[in-house]
């Protein structure tokens, strides 16, 4: 049955702005990977560093009036692998990024790496540079998985750049994956103690999913079956709880204190600039919230710095909410809802109420979360209030 709105949404009325966050994206890497369907280019020769730079800084300019008087409450330098760039380019980057906008003193600056892409002088360089953070892209401890997953760096390369990463920066997130071609449960177990032991504060395991337009979406790997694979994840769940970790988001676990504040403020709906090839951005005003999308060619975006801006719709915004703060394990204050989209909470009234019924979330006066069903059924949970966009 289509359940009925007990109101439709009218004019966005935001009583304040969100935070606002600073996704910068580097677009190449050395080798494209065969499960990759990122914006990711496959280098050929030197990379344009400065002329890129110059781009960035373009592109900030061109947003400026959209951010203005704005504090950038954190910073991430994703990709593409970011450590391809020089820890040089890097301290230009992050210095033109303070010259043009109000960064907060205490921001929190992430800079993805690959292992085989750093050493111990390049993590110095890059915290010399401002950069507070490191995320790594270890993947996989077991050669065997990370040939299959056309990695470019070996196990030993991955613990060798985890502790060169340790020596410079406290504040370090492995990235893994699971369920990979040919992974075993014990072989999933093992490649998460590996990471376990490397003491960082910060984990993320993410399952190999086939998308489409990727090389495995044509010659497709031969996977664990579902069930294996979910296994795998409740198996990760434990051993991550037992060492201390909290799972706080579909698939980020943390040690107490130190989630990523750049990730959160994504989860809750807050804002940012989206800089480089591809990025996207968000932001609010007062009445509207708008989306912004950049030319996905690193060259149509260096030559012509074309971005598409457009408001999103506000019967979208529910939606768009949703699929971001029911991410989380503790869900979001009752608050956030209207803070965030402008609307009244009782737009999803119905919404609500048959996830309730469904046993995919729980509220209180307080906060809505998403049950264990409904973390571990996102998808379905979602649904419901994608079933109200389209109404
Ligand atoms: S290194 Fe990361 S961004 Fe680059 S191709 Fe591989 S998965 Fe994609």
């Amino acid at each position: 049955m289509t359940p009925i709105a007990l109101e439709r949404p009218g004019a966005v009325k935001l009583a304040a702005l969100p935070p606002l966050a600073l996704y910068v994206h580097i677009p190449w890497c050395v080798r494209k990977c065969p499960y990759c369907d990122f914006n990711s280019h496959e280098r050929t020769g030197a990379l344009p560093e400065k002329e890129y730079l110059a781009s960035l800084f373009r592109d900030i300019e061109n947003h400026l009036p959209a951010v203005w008087g704005r504090r950038i409450v954190s910073i991430f330098i994703g990709g593409g692998t970011p450590s391809l760039f020089s820890p040089e380019s890097i301290d230009a980057l992050l210095s033109g990024v303070r010259a043009r906008l109000q960064v907060a003193p205490e921001a929190e600056i992430t800079l993805e790496a690959n292992p085989g892409t750093v050493e111990a002088a390049r993590f110095r360089g890059f915290r010399g540079a401002g950069v507070n953070r490191i995320s790594l892209g270890i993947q996989s401890f077991d050669d065997r998985m990370l040939s299959a997953l056309g990695r470019i760096h070996s196990a030993a390369e991955a613990r060798r750049a985890i502790d060169a990463a340790l020596a410079s920066f406290d504040n370090v997130n492995l990235d893994l994956m699971y369920a990979l071609p040919g992974q075993t449960a014990a072989m999933a177990q093992a490649d998460l103690q590996q990471a376990i032991c490397a003491g960082v504060p910060h984990l993320c395991a993410y399952q190999l999913t086939i998308e489409p337009n990727t090389v495995f979406y044509s010659r497709p790997p031969e996977l664990p079956e579902h069930d294996a694979a979910a296994d795998m994840q409740l198996a990760a769940e434990e051993a991550l709880g037992a060492a201390g970790y909290e799972h706080y988001e579909t698939s980020a676990f943390a040690r107490p204190g130190r989630r990523c504040r750049h990730n959160l403020n994504y989860w809750e709906f807050g804002d940012y600039l989206g800089i480089g090839a591809g990025a996207h951005g968000k932001i609010s005003f007062p009445d509207r919230v708008t989306r912004h999308e950049r030319a996905k060619q690193p060259r149509d975006y260096m030559d012509k710095g074309t971005c598409v801006d457009k408001d999103i719709p506000p019967a979208e915004l529910p939606f768009e909410f949703m699929l971001n703060a029911l991410r989380l394990a503790e869900g979001f204050d009752v608050q956030l809802f209207a803070e965030r989209t402008g609307l009244p909470l009782t737009v999803i009234q119905n919404e609500l109420n048959e996830g309730e019924k469904r046993g995919l979330l729980i509220r209180d006066w307080k906060r809505i979360r998403p049950t264990e069903r409904g973390q571990r059924f996102l998808n379905e949970l979602l649904e419901e209030f994608l079933v109200y966009r389209r109404r």
